[in-house]
């Protein structure tokens, strides 16, 4: 309406001049702003792009190769549906013809009231930024990983348990922990040595790994015991993912040098209280589980 705003011609020359691209969808996904960087990265000009659907723009950029170009379009389609800002590498081909990796962030782009109206995407290529970006995921990893039985140590399950304990305060899907301690373990590091023992961690963890579903959760918490985060499920659906756990590790046998070793877990299974604790669930699950060894382990305990 012929008002002068300072703030709008301030954030133009801000997107022109800086070095990475700027790229800004609105709420149906159409691209908004293609500043000079997202040009210089992709050599496309913002007259082509501006007006087009992200989704027909990052296909068409894409690295054929290895259709990675939707993890380009998951990453603005996630922030766009919930706002949590997400970054990763994703793969772009350039106009020329060449790929090339950038470091993408996605940030929502809120109204007055809190709403997503759209999102904005910083992509990067410079490679020295990438690599740091690369170095810190690689660490991240590490330091949740398991040495031993490759699967989530102490720290990663923790985390995921305190994240459930968050979500069950703030909505009816429920969680259950599943504390697993190995049988007479001690045994077998007496009888067969300590090389066995370590075969036989990374046989129960290979078993929780590939026994759980994707939205569920293991780690190794402590010398052999481990724990098993369920979510969304009722408490049928506890007991049965305890009892296909227990079942499973107790009908297969390792074989060592011709002899065959049967392991058997005691299992303790709770669920998440609305004023649990981390420590008030652990203990809980914790006492489930001597509940189990004293009934002649290979069993599960479950509180109501
Ligand atoms: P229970 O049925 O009552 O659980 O008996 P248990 O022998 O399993 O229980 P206990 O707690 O007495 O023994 C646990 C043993 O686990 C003691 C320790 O030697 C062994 N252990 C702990 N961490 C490791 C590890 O990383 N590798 C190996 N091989 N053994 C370990
Ligand atoms: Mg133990
Ligand atoms: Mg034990």
């Amino acid at each position: 309406m012929g008002e002068i705003n300072p703030g709008a011609n301030f954030f133009k020359i801000m997107t022109e001049s800086i070095f990475d691209g700027l790229i800004q969808v609105d709420l149906d996904g159409q691209i908004i702003l293609w500043n000079k960087g997202a040009e210089r990265i992709t050599g496309y000009s913002s007259q082509k792009i501006i007006g087009q659907n992200f989704r027909e723009v990052f296909a068409k950029l894409a690295q054929e190769a290895g259709g990675q170009f939707r993890e380009n379009i998951s990453l603005i389609s996630k922030t766009l549906a919930d706002g949590i800002e997400r970054e990763g590498l994703i793969s772009l081909k350039h106009r020329e013809g060449y790929s090339m990796k950038l470091l993408a962030r996605a940030l929502a782009i809120r109204d007055v009231t809190g709403k997503i109206i759209g999102v904005i995407e910083i992509i990067n290529d410079n490679k020295g930024l990438m690599s740091i970006y690369q170095q810190n995921k690689r660490n991240e990893e590490t330091v949740l990983l398991d040495p031993l039985t490759g699967i989530g140590n102490r720290a990663h399950i923790e985390s995921r348990i305190r994240q459930a304990l968050q979500f069950t305060r703030n909505s009816s899907s429920p969680a259950g922990i599943l504390f697993m301690d190995i049988d007479h373990f001690k045994n077998f590091n007496d009888t067969y040595g300590h090389l066995i023992g370590d075969k036989i961690l990374r046989f129960v963890a290979n078993a929780l790994r590939q026994n759980l579903r994707t939205s569920d959760s293991c780690g190794r918490w402590g010398g052999e015991e481990f724990l098993a985060l369920i979510n969304e499920t009722n408490p049928e659906g506890l007991r049965v993912a305890a009892e296909k756990l227990r079942t499973l590790i107790s009908q297969a046998h390792l074989e060592e040098n011709g002899i065959h070793l049967h392991v058997t877990i005691s299992v303790g299974a709770t669920w998440a209280r609305e004023t649990d604790t981390l420590e008030s669930l652990f203990q809980r699950a914790d006492e489930l589980m001597y509940q189990s060894k004293s009934r002649g382990r290979n069993c599960v305990t479950m509180d109501e």
